[in-house]
């Protein structure tokens, strides 16, 4: 599903660098500290990570490009990620679905889906219930094991349900139920108005 990964002032990458997926199992390789867990960490970015310190950094504008000896430091990182939705797994009515997030030095950034601008709610709503979305267990991150095998079968289970797609229906029925709450109280308002116009 995930087929593209293009990097732009992204930690060590500081130049344009474009990963392809193709099916099956990719293996990224290289020598310590080279960037392996960073195209990782641009993953898990893209995804809406909205935490600096599970990307290993102080604060957001940290996975910007901060320069190295021959480099001057950059002023925005880009990532943007293409997913092939031909089965319409991602709640977009659209053969590939792109997205893109960009970060700014002053903290500011932005998203994109398509090209159109979108926000953080957009971006989590469509990689709801695929697993996918920012701690999804797509992604195993080292000592990861060990928490799962240790949480408490609460948590345990709210991982199985959004491995299987039922989070997605959760939420949904939440949001109904509280409209219910609402409209509930709504009409028990208009009966009271009701009973004060006999
Ligand atoms: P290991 O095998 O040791 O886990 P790795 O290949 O996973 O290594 P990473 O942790 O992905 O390596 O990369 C670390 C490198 O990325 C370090 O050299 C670090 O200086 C560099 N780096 C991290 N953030 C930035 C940044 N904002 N700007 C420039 N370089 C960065």
């Amino acid at each position: 599903m995930l087929s593209r990964l293009e990097l732009v002032g992204f930690k060590s990458f500081a130049d344009k660098t474009r990963l392809d997926f193709s099916p099956g199992v990719t293996a990224v390789v290289g020598p310590n500290g080279s960037g392996k867990s960073n195209v990782v960490d641009a993953v898990r970015w893209i995804l809406g990570e909205q935490s600096a310190k599970s990307l290993r950094g102080g604060e957001m504008a940290d996975v910007i490009f901060n320069g190295s000896s021959s480099r001057k430091s950059l002023g925005m990182a880009e990532v943007t990620v293409t997913f092939d939705n031909a089965r319409r797994l991602l709640g977009v009515d659209a053969d590939e679905v792109q997205v893109t997030r960009r970060v700014y030095r002053d903290g500011t950034g932005e998203y994109l889906i398509n090209g159109m601008m979108s926000r953080l709610k957009d971006i989590k709503d469509i990689f709801l219930g695929t697993g996918a979305g920012s701690g999804g267990y797509t992604i195993i991150a080292q000592g990861r094991v060990d928490e799962l095998l240790q949480a408490s079968t609460k948590d345990r289970r709210e991982i199985f349900d959004e491995a299987a797609g039922i989070s997605r229906f959760k939420a949904k029925k939440n949001e109904a139920l509280r409209k219910l709450v609402a409209v509930e109280s709504n009409l028990t308002r208009s009966r009271d108005r009701l009973d004060g116009l006999d």
